[in-house]
Formats: structure tokens, C-alpha cells, sequence
């Protein structure tokens, strides 16, 4: 009776340790360090229980225990005691070194409290009572122990409290109020001896730790049932911190939003689940939901196997969703080799993602030629920003001829680079996606203008020409401030937005959606007119085209010039057709890509509009453009 009356606050912390461990067995773990520091401090916590309510057993049957089994027994408890504190302390410091391995002097620090109280424990002085009010153990060995293991309480809150902690302020608050627990618990037993709180204290502590960092809700993705983003980011720091070698396979779904637009969200998630189970059943390991479209899994060999790379790309082809026409890319980065550091391992994971976009090839693995490339885009990058700071753009001008008029009676601005430092000539075809990625568009964008406005009044050019051209990027599209934005610089130069005809390619209106037809309506009210650019390269959209939304239509130079290709009769009949089609529903043409008299003749005889080129000039700079005008 007196053992079960010693045991009650045990048989309460074990319910709560079912409880945790229940729920952590339940769901998948990371391979972190501070993983398997947690499950050394629940075993410990388990070992502590149960040598607790033995020991409670032994001390309340003083008689027919043997003494030996029953010191044996608590000298065994004492040390489960220290070790979840140590555990405990530990945990805490790899967390705090983003998983960093311990080097040896640190290691031999964080130990030496260990080692007393291994030392007491072997020799130390245990005494033992036990009456029907209650049983307990004393002695030398039993304070030694707890003294040894404040020490690692304290040294935890070192951690806590200095400057370079990197836990959120949850997670310290967490593990504060499970070591305020415990201590309270052994301060309660050593006031009232008989009230042997400990167990449940440390039961308490660990349960803590566990709600704040270890558990899996905290890093999975209960929608595709795999590792979230929190989770990649934690395993990435951890093997960093270690240097071991990996590679990543990045399973992007590129066309994922469109699916979820197009089917439902319901059959984007199945798309989803599939892919991943797809990867985890051939690549095995864990997976990673890394991105809203995108599944990772490391490998721990730099070389990732072809022939699986190859499965897994059929295996998605045929099983994931056939009829919805999933387009994914499978993108292979050695981390090893080209990265020293997550930020760097995101960043290439960033740059794979655009240049996937822009590769045919479904399986992409980064190689040097790439990182030139990607060296090629940060120079640019670089070159953008001084470029957006320190005046270091002009325009070009392009004359467009009006085959009514025979005459120029407009242009298209085309923006240059002035300091390209050793690259060469870069084409807007290049540096403007660079500039959307990194946010200077808008920036651009206002400069393009400016020079244009400022060129437009210095040069009185609304007396010669009808109206210039000026692209706009599909960020700029969309982009609410949009119309505000160029009304304003307009005005400052006091030109009439009629004077202005705005460009965008049909992509780019397509995927900018109603924020671009937003714009569109208030930039209308406002004067501007809009040319849809690049027509033939893209989805060419006619009922778009039938409600107005644009005063021109841009025929792509490819149509154009595959028309005058050698032996193309088919082409020939596909530009009559197209321009036949056009002028049908009423809109003006422009012919780009104009470069001899046979296509000038042509164009013209079939009524096109207007004709851009280098027949009649290529873009140049503003005194030449008056020039080439005025001739
Ligand atoms: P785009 O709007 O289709 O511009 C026409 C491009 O074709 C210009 O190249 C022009 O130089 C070139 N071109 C014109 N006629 C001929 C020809 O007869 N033969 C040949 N071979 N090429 C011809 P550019 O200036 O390199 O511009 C490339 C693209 O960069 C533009 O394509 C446009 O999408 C973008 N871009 C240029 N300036 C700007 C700008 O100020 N803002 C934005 N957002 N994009 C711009
Ligand atoms: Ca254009
Ligand atoms: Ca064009």
C-alpha cells in the first residue's frame, strides 16, 4: 500500500509520457543532430520513470531487497536524472548552433558536470528512508547529482540569455517554463521529502520541449504528407554545419497554378500527392515540399544516378495526371560543388528554377556551363542596380513608316545600357527578365519614360509624329500604381498620354490577368493607346483583339520572315491569312522585322499599316532618328 501511495505523481507523469511518445512515433523525424539529442533525452526520461518507481519499490521493501540491488538500482536513477538534464542542455545548444557539430574542447566543457556527478554516483554516500509516512533516498550522492545538474540548468540559461541565442522567443519561453517545472518540483521534494515530484517534473520539462520544437506539425505538410519548408531549411543548416557531401533533385510541377486554375484545387493537390509519391517511390529518402510547386530530396552522393532520374520522369509521365498535361522539370544541383552555404544553395535553387524555365530539357543538371551563366546574370544583376542609381540607361529609336502616308509617322523606344563594363552589347531580350526577377522593373520602367517624355519636349516631337511606342514589362502591367505612375512623369514633361502608345506582348497581358485589365481601363481614360506586341508567338488570342483592348497589332518578325524563307508556301499563306484576318476584325497592323523591298512591297500591297525595320532603319540614337525622319 505504501509503495502505491509513493507512486501516484509517477503513474500521472507516465500518462503523460505515453502520450508524447505516442504522438512522436506517429509521425516522421528529420535526420538533425538535436533529433537524436531529443530521443536520447526521452529515452533518458523513460529510464527515469520507470528506476523511479523501482526504486520507490526497493526503498519501501527495505527488508526483502537486497542492498546492493537496491543502491544498484538508484545509483542507476540518479544518473538517468543527470542525463535528461544533460540531454536536455544539449539539445538546447545544437539548436542554438544551427546543428553544428560540437568541437572536441567544447565537447570536453559541456561534459565535465557529467563526469563529477558519473564519479559521485560511483562512490558517493546514499542513505535510504523509509516509514509508513512515506520512502525516500538521501545523501552525498542524490545532492551531489542535483547540484551537478543545476549546473546544466544554469548553463542553459546561458544560452537562452546570451546575445547570439538564435531560438524564437516562443521556443525560449518554452524551454524556460520546462526547467522553471522541474526546478519547482525538486525544491517541493526537498521541503517535503515524501512528495517525489521529480519524475513528474521532468516529464513536464520535456513535454515542453517537445510542443515547442520536436513536434512533426512543426515541419510537415499534412496537405501533400510530406517534410514542409521549415523542415527543409532545418535538414539543409544541418548539413552545412556538417560539411557532408549532397546533392539536391528539385521535382518542379511548372504549370501547377494553371492546373489548380483550370481543374479545381482538389485535382491540383491529387497532382500534387501523386508527384510526391512518385519521388519517394524512386528516389526514396525523405521528401520535401521546399516550394508551393516544387518537391526536394537530398542525396548524400554528389553523383545522382541517371537511370533513376530517367524512371522518375516516366514513372510522372505516365502516373501523375496524363490528361492534365502536368509539365514538371527535374532539376539536379550539386551542392557540394557549387555552394557554400544555404543562402547560396537557395539562390542556385532559385537560378535552376528560371533557367529551367527557359531549357527544353525536363531533366536539368546544374554543370559549369550553367554557372557561367548564372556568373553572366549576377554580373547584369550587378551592373542593373548601378545602372537604376547612376543615369546609366538611353534610348534607342526605331522609325515606323506609314504605308498610307508614305511617310514615318511614329517610333519605337528601345532601351539601351550605357556601361556594360566587359560583356559586351546586352540586349534588353536579357537584362529586362534580370530586372523584373529583381525588382527594378518599375524603376526601369519610370527612366524609359522620362527619357522618352524628356526627348518628346526638348525635340517638339508631337508636331512629327503621331505618336512613340514604349514596351511595357508584364510586372509593369500588372503593377497597381501603373497608371499613377506614368500620368505623373508625363505631366512633368507636359506631353499628352495620346502621344504615348503602350506595348505588351500577349503573354504578358494573358498570365498579368485582371490587374492588367484594370490597368488597361484606366490608362484608356487617362489617353494611352496599346499595341499588342509579338503577335504569332504566343496563344494570339483573336477574341482579345475583337473587344478592343488594343489600337495595333505587332506581327512578330519569326511569321514575317518565315514567310520570305526559301520554298515556304505554307508560311506565305499563313502571313496572307493572318493579315487578311486582322484587318477583318478592324485593327491596325504593324510589321516588324521589315529588312528588304521584297517584303515592303508585299506588306504593303496587302494593306498593312505600318512597317518597322532595318529596310527603313535600325533603332539609333536621337539625332540620327530626327535625321532618318526629317529625310
Ligand atoms: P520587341 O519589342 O519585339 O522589339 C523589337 C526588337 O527587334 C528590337 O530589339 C529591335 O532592335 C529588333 N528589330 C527591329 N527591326 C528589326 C529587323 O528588321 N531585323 C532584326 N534582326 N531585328 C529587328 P531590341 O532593341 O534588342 O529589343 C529586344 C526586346 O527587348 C524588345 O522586343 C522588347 O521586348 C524588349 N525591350 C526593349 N526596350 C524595352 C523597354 O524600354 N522596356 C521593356 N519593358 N522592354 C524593352
Ligand atoms: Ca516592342
Ligand atoms: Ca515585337
Amino acid at each position: 500500500m505504501l509503495f502505491f501511495n509513493n507512486i501516484r505523481f509517477q503513474i500521472a507523469a507516465t500518462a503523460v509520457l505515453i502520450i508524447i511518445i505516442f504522438d512522436y512515433l506517429r509521425n516522421p523525424h528529420l535526420k538533425l543532430m538535436s533529433t537524436n539529442a531529443f530521443r536520447a533525452m526521452l529515452i533518458c526520461t523513460v529510464c527515469n520513470l520507470m528506476l523511479d518507481i523501482s526504486t520507490v519499490y526497493t526503498v519501501t521493501h527495505l527488508d526483502t531487497v537486497p542492498p546492493q540491488l537496491n543502491r544498484f538500482l538508484h545509483q542507476l536513477f540518479i544518473a538517468s536524472v543527470i542525463m535528461v538534464l544533460f540531454f536536455n542542455f544539449l539539445y538546447v545548444l545544437i539548436l542554438n548552433r544551427n546543428q553544428e557539430r560540437l568541437t572536441k574542447r567544447t565537447f570536453g566543457a559541456v561534459i565535465a558536470p557529467l563526469a563529477v556527478a558519473a564519479a559521485v554516483i560511483i562512490a558517493g554516500r546514499l542513505e535510504f528512508f523509509a516509514s509508513d509516512k512515506g520512502a525516500y533516498s538521501y545523501g552525498l550522492m542524490a545532492d551531489m547529482v542535483y547540484v551537478c545538474g543545476l549546473i546544466y540548468l544554469v548553463m542553459t540559461f546561458g544560452i537562452i540569455y546570451s546575445k547570439k541565442c538564435t531560438l524564437s522567443s516562443y521556443q525560449k519561453i518554452s524551454v524556460q517554463v520546462g526547467m522553471f517545472i522541474w526546478l519547482g518540483s525538486l525544491i517541493v521534494q526537498r521541503i517535503f521529502p515524501t512528495v517525489l515530484l521529480s519524475g513528474l517534473g521532468c516529464v513536464l520539462m520535456v513535454l515542453c520541449v517537445y510542443f515547442s520544437f520536436e513536434n512533426q506539425r512543426e515541419n510537415y505538410d499534412a496537405e501533400t504528407m510530406c517534410f514542409n519548408r521549415n523542415a527543409f531549411h532545418r535538414q539543409m543548416a544541418e548539413y552545412y554545419a556538417n560539411r557532408k557531401p549532397l546533392s539536391i533533385v528539385n521535382v518542379t510541377l511548372e504549370n501547377y497554378e494553371r492546373i489548380n486554375t483550370m481543374y479545381g484545387h482538389e485535382y491540383g493537390r491529387k497532382a500534387m500527392l501523386c508527384a510526391k509519391e512518385m519521388i519517394d517511390g524512386v528516389l526514396g529518402g525523405s521528401v520535401f515540399h521546399s516550394r508551393s510547386n516544387t518537391f526536394t530530396v537530398f542525396y548524400s552522393d554528389c553523383e545522382v544516378d541517371c537511370r533513376k532520374l530517367e524512371s522518375l520522369r516516366h514513372a510522372l509521365c505516365s502516373h501523375c495526371f496524363p490528361d492534365a498535361q502536368l509539365e514538371f522539370r527535374i532539376s539536379v544541383i550539386d551542392l557540394r560543388k557549387y555552394s557554400n552555404g544555404t543562402d547560396e544553395a537557395y539562390e542556385l535553387m532559385r537560378f535552376m528554377k528560371e533557367y529551367g524555365k527557359s531549357s527544353d530539357e525536363v531533366i536539368c543538371r546544374l554543370d559549369d556551363s550553367i554557372i557561367e551563366k548564372k556568373f553572366r546574370r549576377d554580373k547584369i544583376d550587378k551592373l542593373l542596380t548601378e545602372a537604376v542609381q547612376n543615369d546609366g540607361f538611353e534610348m534607342v529609336y526605331q522609325p515606323i513608316y506609314s504605308t498610307e502616308q508614305g511617310r514615318f509617322r511614329s517610333a519605337e523606344a528601345l532601351v539601351r545600357m550605357k556601361n556594360t563594363g566587359d560583356l559586351g552589347f546586352i540586349s534588353p531580350e536579357e537584362f529586362i527578365p534580370i530586372a523584373e526577377e529583381k525588382g527594378l522593373i518599375m524603376d526601369i520602367g519610370d527612366i524609359t519614360l522620362r527619357l522618352v517624355a524628356d526627348f518628346a519636349k526638348r525635340r517638339t516631337l508631337t508636331d512629327k509624329l503621331e505618336y512613340i511606342e514604349v514596351n511595357l514589362s508584364g510586372i509593369q502591367a500588372c503593377a497597381p500604381e501603373l497608371e499613377g505612375r506614368l500620368t505623373k512623369i508625363l505631366a512633368e514633361y507636359d506631353i499628352p498620354p495620346a502621344f504615348i502608345n503602350l506595348e505588351i506582348t500577349e503573354t504578358a497581358a494573358l498570365d498579368s490577368g485582371e490587374a492588367f485589365d484594370t490597368n488597361v481601363s484606366a490608362l484608356r481614360e487617362s489617353g494611352f493607346s496599346f499595341s499588342m506586341d509579338d503577335f504569332g508567338t504566343g496563344y494570339s488570342n483573336l477574341s482579345q483583339m475583337n473587344q478592343m483592348r488594343y489600337d495595333l497589332v505587332k506581327m512578330d518578325k519569326s511569321i514575317i520572315w518565315d514567310a520570305f524563307g526559301k520554298g515556304n508556301e505554307k508560311s506565305e499563306r499563313l502571313l496572307a491569312s493572318v493579315i487578311r484576318l486582322l484587318k477583318a476584325i478592324n485593327v491596325k497592323i504593324v510589321a516588324e522585322g521589315v529588312e528588304t523591298k521584297e517584303m515592303t512591297d508585299y506588306l504593303t500591297e496587302r494593306g498593312v499599316d505600318y512597317l518597322q525595320g532595318y529596310y527603313f532603319s535600325k533603332p539609333v540614337n536621337e539625332d540620327k532618328f530626327l535625321e532618318v525622319i526629317s529625310a
